[in-house]
């Protein structure tokens, strides 16, 4: 067994991965991946696909999902493990979040399309096969001729602050944790020293821990000694369980392959353990806050 043999955060066709879930599945194992998790933006469409894969290639397969959040400055992730992904209710709420994406990826084609960039929301719809994000817009501008690479849509046109960009269904990283919880799932704080950053990242702990934080990723894909390091202190103070991953979306989009990245078993047992305290417990209740109207 490689020493290397669990991800914990990974993204297929159902959101922005390249890789349908059965595929993915197939190359985790053939990386001799014993344990992995599929972690799509706000869909749990891939989740079924994924376990029966992993089922027939003996994999032990985490259900999971990230959901984005924007705050002032920056963005949060939240992950999700374990969730009791087919509640109506929780099904309910990520459809919202899912629609406001196709709204929101409409809008970032019409602002394209006023500058005189031209990109169809027709070919942005089909490049997402799944839950519509920037990397579909992206891919659309690549496919144009406008942009080289995908980092260039996001310094040139989507990313935020730039002239096509649109900010997200409005909720708070408390709201992603609190909407987790309420499908029985564990949640956990996605690359953290990306975003929101070591120092934002300490102010905002106390509150995300009491709204439902069960977990911080710690050894995520580029993260070094040092950075560890301050993320097992953290964990450690607020008695969060460090997880781990790559956030593979496919070759060349994120700067790890998957699976490459050593993610100690400890983490997996803990959520586990986690998660088995929570299961056929009635969650607690979560609403969406209101949509923003919009102009
Ligand atoms: P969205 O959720 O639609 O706002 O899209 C965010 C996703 O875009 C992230 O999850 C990443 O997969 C991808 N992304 C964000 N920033 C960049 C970037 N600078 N270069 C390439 N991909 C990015
Ligand atoms: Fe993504
Ligand atoms: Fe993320
Ligand atoms: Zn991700």
């Amino acid at each position: 067994m490689p020493d290397h043999y669990i991800d914990l955060h990974t993204h297929s066709t159902a959101s922005d991965g390249i890789y349908a879930p059965s595929e993915l599945l197939r190359r985790a194992k053939a990386l001799g991946l014993r344990v992995l998790a599929l972690t799509d933006h706000d869909t749990t469409d891939g989740l079924d696909e994924a376990a029966q894969a992993a089922a027939q290639l003996d994999i032990d397969f985490i259900p999971g999902i990230e959901i984005n959040t924007d705050v002032s400055g920056g963005e949060v992730h939240v992950l999700g493990y374990f969730l009791e992904y087919q509640r109506p209710a929780f099904q309910e709420k990520i459809k919202v979040l899912r629609d406001a994406r196709e709204r929101r990826g409409q809008r970032m084609v019409e602002l394209l399309n006023e500058h005189g960039v031209n990109v169809a929301w027709e070919r942005v719809r089909e490049l997402a096969q799944g839950a519509v994000g920037r990397p579909h817009v992206a891919k659309a501008l690549l496919e144009a001729g406008y942009i080289q690479t995908i980092g260039e849509a996001f310094d040139k046109y989507i990313g935020a602050g730039r002239f096509a960009y649109v900010p997200r269904y409005r909720m708070t990283p408390e709201d992603a944790v609190r909407l987790i919880a309420s499908a029985n799932g564990l949640p956990v704080l996605a690359h953290p020293i990306d975003l929101p950053g070591l120092a934002e990242l300490r102010n905002s702990l106390p509150s995300l821990c009491a709204a439902g934080m069960v977990g911080l990723e710690t050894y995520y894909g580029p993260y070094r000694a040092a950075d560890e390091q301050a993320l097992l202190a953290l964990a450690k103070q607020y008695h969060l369980i460090p997880t781990g991953g790559t956030d593979f979306h496919g070759p060349g989009l994120h700067p790890t392959p998957l699976g490459g990245r050593f993610v100690p078993h400890e983490a997996v047992e803990r959520l586990k353990a986690e998660a088995a305290k929570r299961r056929g417990l009635t969650p607690p209740p979560f609403e969406l806050p209101p949509p923003v109207e919009e102009k």
